[in-house]
């Protein structure tokens, strides 16, 4: 989600999305896989520290940035994730390690940082996350009323940031692939992990049916399983993508919930709901025609 934006930093960003959908797309039309695509694509947005992930993670209730990553294959439903890491430069190249050298699904914490620097992926001091304008951000709003939690719910503060990354994708071959990566929700307590490593929540990818990565209030889509609900919705019950995303959506918004997720089918429709007043969000066809967009 955006806040108030200036012409220039709206650019900014529509300029950054752009980039991650070029370099996708430039993968898919080489005759790559969805899974590169997605990786690659998240990385570019994990490398800018305009996006909630990687080097622009928001800062947690101690101001340290705590990063969680996760990537799925439709091909073969193998995925790979990894929760609460402090110095893995691109978190998502770490979550696809998991997937690719181990025979787990999540690793979290110190485990995920060891397996990380044992598989050769980029470590960096904590300190390369650090942006002063995050940290400001996390200072004046660490102690507002609403800034912490409320049993299993955030009380509505408008200072809250979102921001999580993710990229869906449908390769010549038929396959489709999600991944997403963030650093969580500002002012989170230590040790949360929210739905963005989990599959099934927060990322899910099924040739069958479709490939989803959400962002929002991480507790509800973990609570509704939300990409798995698509996937479910499609393949049970016959919906299409963008029926069973914006279902999706509603059933977060019941429960109190605020985000939005970007899904795509395995003919390529492409499904984008939100229920909060701004996502930043983009796509690129086939024929290379480029969305990118930031509010309704
Ligand atoms: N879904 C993320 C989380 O709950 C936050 C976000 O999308 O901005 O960790």
């Amino acid at each position: 989600m955006a806040g108030a934006l200036t012409p220039e930093q709206e650019k900014a960003y529509l300029d950054k999305l752009s980039e991650a959908l070029q370099t996708g797309y430039t993968i898919l039309t080489n005759g790559g896989s969805s899974i590169d695509a997605v990786e690659a694509s998240v990385r570019i947005l994990e490398d800018s520290p305009l996006f909630n992930a990687g080097k622009g993670s928001v800062f947690n209730c101690e101001g340290k940035n705590e990063m969680d990553a996760s990537i799925m294959n439709g091909k073969n439903l193998k995925a790979g994730a990894i929760a609460a890491v402090h110095t893995i430069r691109n978190p998502v190249s770490c979550a696809r390690a998991v997937m690719e050298k181990s025979s787990h699904v999540l690793l979290a914490g110190d485990g995920a940082e060891k397996f990380a620097r044992e598989s050769g992926i980029e470590i960096v001091p904590p300190s390369y996350f650090y942006d002063e304008e995050r940290y400001q951000h996390w200072i004046a709003t660490k102690d507002l009323e609403g800034a912490s939690w409320a049993g299993d719910t955030y009380i509505t503060n408008p200072e809250k940031k979102l921001g999580t990354v993710g990229a869906v994708a449908l390769d010549s071959a038929g396959n489709l692939a999600a991944a997403t990566s963030t650093g969580g929700i500002n002012n989170k307590k230590f040790g949360r992990v929210g739905d963005s490593p989990i599959i099934g929540a927060g990322t899910y990818a099924d040739n069958k049916t479709c490939a989803v990565s959400c962002t929002g209030e991480g507790e509800y889509f973990i609570r509704q399983s939300t990409a798995y609900d698509i996937s479910a919705l499609m393949e049970y019950k016959g919906f299409s993508v963008s029926q069973a995303a914006t279902e999706a959506i509603k059933k977060v918004a019941q429960l109190g919930g605020e985000g939005g997720l970007i899904a795509i089918d395995n003919q390529g429709t492409i499904s984008v709901p939100f229920n909060t007043s701004s996502m930043f969000r983009g796509w690129i066809d086939s024929k290379g025609e480029k969305f990118t967009g930031i509010f309704r």
